[in-house]
């Protein structure tokens, strides 16, 4: 195995997060510039709330060509920035910062990422009903993309329901094609939305493999035969929601196809290159279950 040398030359690029010790975008990107002999490398950013200013300047200062933005920078990113893409700007959300010098650019490739996942999926949406759970930042980049796939009628579901209420109006406010709508956790609220929906997409951690495996944000009873249904987990690949919802007959899809697309935009952004995707998912996979090993070692 040769070890990488970074020189005075080499690109610099990263993860920018609170918490990033399970992130698979490192070995992702880091391999991708290897394997296309790219002089960069791909660092984990972590920092705490407070701190969120000055390590962006200190990004800048220290030349850092971009970075991805991950969980609670999303949105709190947008003041630093200096310009928007539209799917940016779309979502509200940020996961992808483009430096040119010293002017930062956001983007938001989970958009592009997620609706790559539903074409895919081979599954005709346009038209069709959605039920989103969850108003955080991977909800906002969903809705962003149901609209690019025009679907017709999406429903928000959250825990805080002021949370759900909020982001249908913003998205209300800027498309007037689709019907939003919104309501609370309470099965007697979603029950009957979630069995009207072709498309049930779990935005929330739920399932996530960190927190309890067994845990189901729904009940599971509403989903059937004629749905897809994606979890934006992907540790564990298959969570609870999806083995119901398979169980039902419903399509299920986890969040490796979205996390790996939104990768190879960000990776393109940067470098105009494409990345060997095949090898991503090989890659990915391993490292969801290393984490998964290390996490039942840990439990
Ligand atoms: P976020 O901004 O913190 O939002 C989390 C959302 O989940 C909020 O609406 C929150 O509800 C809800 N939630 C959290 N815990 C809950 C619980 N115990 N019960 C019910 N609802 C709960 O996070 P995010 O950025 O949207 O990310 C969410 C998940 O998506 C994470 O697991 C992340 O890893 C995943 N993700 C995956 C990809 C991918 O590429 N596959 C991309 C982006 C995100 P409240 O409003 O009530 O707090």
């Amino acid at each position: 195995m040769s070890i990488f040398i970074p020189d005075s030359e080499t690109k610099l690029y990263g993860l920018l997060g609170e918490t990033l010790s399970h992130s698979i975008s490192p070995s992702l990107h880091n391999n991708g510039f290897r394997d296309l002999g790219i002089n960069a490398v791909y660092l984990m950013l972590e920092t705490k709330k407070q701190d969120l200013e000055g390590y962006i300047n200190s990004l800048k200062t220290l030349g850092f060509a971009g970075w991805n933005v991950t969980i609670p920078y999303k949105e709190s990113i947008i003041p630093y920035l200096n310009g928007f893409s539209s799917l940016a700007r779309a979502s509200g959300a940020v996961n992808t910062v483009l430096n040119r010098r010293g002017r930062l650019t956001g983007y938001n490739t989970d958009v592009i990422g997620f609706q790559r996942q539903v074409e895919e999926a081979g599954v005709k949406v346009k038209d069709k009903r959605a039920v989103v759970i969850g108003a955080g930042g991977a909800a906002r980049a969903v809705i962003a993309a149901l609209i690019q796939l025009d679907l017709k009628d999406i429903t928000i579901i959250n825990r805080t329901v002021e949370n759900a209420e909020e982001l249908a109006k913003l998205f209300r406010e800027e498309n007037s094609k689709q019907n939003f709508d919104f309501c609370s956790l309470k099965e007697q609220e979603y029950g009957e939305l979630l069995k009207a929906a072709d498309l049930v997409v779990d935005t929330t951690p739920v399932g996530m493999y960190s927190n309890d495996i067994k845990n189901i944000v729904i009940n599971p009873d509403y989903l059937h035969e004629e749905q897809l249904v994606i979890d934006l987990v992907y540790n564990p690949l298959k969570t609870k929601i999806l083995q119901e919802a398979e169980k039902r007959g419903a399509q299920v899809g986890n969040g490796l196809p979205t996390l790996i697309y939104q990768a190879e935009a960000s990776f393109k952004l940067w470098t105009q290159e494409m990345p060997p995707k095949k090898k991503w998912y090989q890659i990915a996979e391993k490292a969801v279950g290393e984490i998964e090993a290390k996490d039942d070692a840990v439990d």
